[in-house]
């Protein structure tokens, strides 16, 4: 039984892929990414009819963090991830964020630090983390088994991976995270990256043009 189920916001000039996810067995969600245009993804909450009991990040880059800490605010909850790695992007968000001209941006404090083998909770939902560094260093993806279902944050895009030119970046380190975290996860599942359409591992394995 599919007890998952995702909306995808897209939010930012940079359109990224802000996800609320929810158990439908229980209404309970997490906002994955909200890197800002908090009434948009307000609005796809109260629309869903959830009850946020968590905020999940993927990675620190401003376009994925920069509504955080307002959204913490707002919902009283906590926000896990991503890996302590990405410290130094979460410190600078607001200098960063200005510079790309992104407004209401805030500097973010994660009430968990994600490690490889963690698992986090939303409802009856489980979803194991994987530390995928290379586009950041502190880059997690979320993966639950049984849901079979993956949200990858900016490591692997339909037909593309994450860029590896900012602070942290490096692309040997991110083919091998995709490569040893990602690819064995199995072909029918489903992956939200955190631009563009979602995909299957199956499909980027045998046509992603950085996998061949
Ligand atoms: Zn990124
Ligand atoms: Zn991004």
């Amino acid at each position: 039984m599919t007890k998952a189920k995702a909306l995808i916001i897209p939010v930012t000039p940079f359109q990224q892929n802000c996800t609320l996810l929810w158990c439908e067995a229980t209404k309970r969600a997490a906002v994955i990414d909200p890197g800002g245009d908090l009434p948009d993804i307000e609005r796809a909450i109260a629309e869903a009819g959830v009850a946020v009991d968590k905020i999940w990040l993927t990675h620190g880059h401003v376009d994925h963090v920069a509504g955080a800490a307002d959204l913490k605010a707002r919902l009283k909850v906590p926000i896990e991830g991503p890996h302590r790695d990405d410290l130094f992007l979460l410190q600078h968000v607001v200098e960063t964020a200005r510079a790309f001209g992104l407004q209401d941006a805030a500097n973010v404090t994660p009430d968990r630090w994600l490690d490889d083998g963690d698992q986090v909770e939303v409802g009856e939902l489980t979803f194991d983390v994987r530390h995928c560094p290379g586009h950041s260093p502190g880059s997690v993806v979320f993966f639950s088994a049984e849901q079979r279902l993956a949200i990858v944050g900016d490591v692997l895009f339909a037909g593309s991976v994450g860029r590896t030119d900012l602070p942290g970046g490096d692309q040997r380190q991110l083919l091998k995270s995709i490569r040893d975290k990602l690819m064995p996860l199995g072909d029918d599942v489903a992956i939200i990256s955190g631009h563009g359409p979602t995909t299957t591992i199956g499909r980027e394995r045998a046509t992603n043009p950085f996998l061949q």
